[in-house]
């Protein structure tokens, strides 16, 4: 076959995100008894403030994951009408109690309140997303703590799939600071050549040619097409947009993808249920850093 001949869906991997979700989540109940054992439950303090339904949903899911797993969540539900003052406080008790050992600020935050000043009261020990700028430094200095959850997620995706990662060419579309900037940080630290890509680039078709991984984070549905991937890359769609009529589809145009990819991430069930799984896995860690000095 010619290279540039698109091969089939039969030969493509479509890696499943659910069963490898599951697989670290029987790897996170396996530590958390472990530490059990040990006389420590790992405890996950869930912070939620106003009532916006997706952020409600989220919360759910992942208190529901934490409960799975055998670690312990303290849910804060407060009104969005919370001084902003009181916020602060709530994190100063969260900090300074020895059970939780995780801290999650739903995000966004209601209209008023100010979620910078909320996250930098937090102890970066407790900092299970990743979002403070310590751990942001340590994961560019190649000596992560907490990284961010979906991109935890992506490269157990690529590991999963034994896609090789040193000396490889990676195009990570997007650069926010939850998603496409940790990717990158993460790939380079496993020494892929990193390009990173933004709605300012320009010729992002031959950019994404020339990559043999590929991470898309942009928040646009379906806008990267089979046409522009190099046959045989691997795929990561980190994508989730809701179509008009109501589809769930990734940043990716799957269809036409999959003809070219040697290994693709579906939308649903790619790298979404890795996010909660990588959460649960920084809560275990942080309960098992608990000694660890400041
Ligand atoms: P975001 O904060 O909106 O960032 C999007 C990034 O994409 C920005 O850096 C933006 O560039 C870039 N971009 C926008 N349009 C572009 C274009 N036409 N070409 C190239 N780059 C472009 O989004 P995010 O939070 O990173 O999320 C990205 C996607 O992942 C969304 O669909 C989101 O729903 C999804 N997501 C999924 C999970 C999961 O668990 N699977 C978790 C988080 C997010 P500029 O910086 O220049 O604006």
């Amino acid at each position: 076959m010619k290279s540039d001949e698109p091969s089939s869906p039969a030969q493509t991997r479509i890696l499943d995100g659910k069963a490898i979700a599951a697989q670290v989540r029987v790897e996170v109940a396996a530590g958390v008894s472990r530490l059990k054992n040990q006389g420590i439950t790992p405890g996950l303090a869930v912070v939620l403030v106003g009532d916006d339904p997706a952020s409600q949903v989220y919360v759910r899911s992942k208190t529901r994951a934490c409960e799975e797993v055998g670690v312990v969540h303290f849910d804060h539900r407060l009104p969005a009408t919370i001084p902003q003052a009181e916020l602060e406080s709530l994190i100063d008790r969260l900090n300074d109690d020895p059970r939780v050992h995780g801290v999650l600020l739903q995000l966004p935050l209601p209209t008023g309140l100010d979620a910078g000043a909320v996250l930098r009261r937090l102890d970066p020990r407790k900092d299970v997303d990743g979002l403070l700028a310590e751990n942001v430094g340590r994961l560019w200095n190649g000596e992560p703590r907490f990284v961010p959850c979906t991109p935890l997620g992506v490269m157990r995706l690529l590991h999963e799939a034994g896609t090789p990662i040193a000396g490889a060419h990676a195009v990570v579309i997007g650069r926010s600071q939850l998603v496409g900037k940790p990717v990158a940080a993460l790939l380079l630290n496993e020494h892929a050549t990193v390009t990173m890509c933004h709605s300012r680039t320009q010729g992002l078709d031959a950019i994404v040619a020339a990559a043999d991984i590929v991470v898309a984070a942009l928040g646009k549905p379906q806008r990267i097409v089979g046409a522009w991937i190099k046959k045989g890359a691997t795929v990561i769609d980190v994508g989730i947009n809701r179509l008009p009529d109501g589809r769930l589809v990734g940043d990716v145009d799957f269809d036409s993808a999959v003809l070219r990819a040697a290994t693709i991430t579906p939308v649903p069930g790619g790298v979404g249920p890795l996010t909660i799984a990588m959460l649960l896995a920084n809560t275990l860690r942080a309960a098992e850093n608990t000694s660890e000095p400041r």
